[in-house]
């Protein structure tokens, strides 16, 4: 834990393919946050959610099913869906007074309304912390088509000067496969989707009050991991 009092919340946005997966699992093994991946999390949700299952926000009825086919096809879940999912680990994780690191959430602003105020109440503006690795579209488009998992822990392994001579997982030495979702007009699809409902997060946040760190995410992993853990210490340092 960060601090003694109460946790942090540190938030990764990026394009896909900006390194958001590799660096959140650098960042929460060196400050010992606990890393909860949104995809993850919609998986274990949508495999074990029974034929007709539904989610109810607000009064309104949402088909597990639909979600699932929006997003094979590279179309983010519904917000009030995913926002739910979230709300719920996020409640259980929190009693535990342990820090969060999110992978993959938010992905809109629609999202992250959802869940501002319960944020906001039982985290506290002043301790959430937002990354944006900034990456051109060249990079995410070319990352992406080449991106692998690995078998055993399916860390991401995204295709980078750093990365391609490898052929086991560095973290756990299992072997890297090939992702079904990376498909070409997926990750078109992805890439559009993350222009126009992603990137207005960073406006979002910051008319808020909530500082966001831009770090360029065109640079080795190592370099990017170093910036964000100069800014990690920073903020401890301040804490004690
Ligand atoms: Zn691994």
């Amino acid at each position: 834990m960060i601090a003694s009092d109460n946790p942090y919340l540190i938030v990764f946005l990026g394009a896909p393919g900006a390194g958001k997966g590799t660096q959140t699992i650098l960042t929460a093994e060196k400050f010992k946050l606990l890393r909860v991946e949104m995809s993850k999390l919609l998986e274990q949700h949508f495999a074990h959610a029974k034929s007709g299952e539904k989610i109810v926000v607000n009064g309104t009825d949402y088909l597990i099913a639909d979600q699932l086919k929006r997003w094979h096809e590279g179309f983010l879940v519904e917000a009030a869906v995913v926002s739910k999912i979230l709300e719920q680990k996020l409640k259980a994780l929190l009693e535990w007074g342990e820090d969060i690191i999110l992978d993959g959430f938010p992905r809109s602003v629609e999202q992250m309304e959802f869940v501002m105020d319960f944020v906001e109440k039982e985290i506290g503006k002043d301790r959430i912390l937002i990354f944006y690795l900034d990456v051109s579209e060249e990079s995410s488009l070319k990352r992406n088509s080449h991106r692998r998992i690995c078998e055993l822990m399916r860390h991401p392994v995204l295709s980078h000067s750093d990365t391609e001579k490898l052929t086991i997982c560095p973290l756990d030495g299992s072997r890297l496969v090939s992702r079904a979702l990376d498909d070409p007009e997926v990750i078109k699809v992805r890439l559009q989707e993350f222009r126009k409902q992603t990137l207005p997060l960073l406006d979002y946040f910051e008319k808020k009050g909530i500082n966001v760190h831009r770090v360029n995410g065109e640079q080795s992993i190592a370099d990017v991991f170093g910036e964000i853990s100069g800014i990690m210490s920073l903020m401890i340092s301040q804490e004690i």
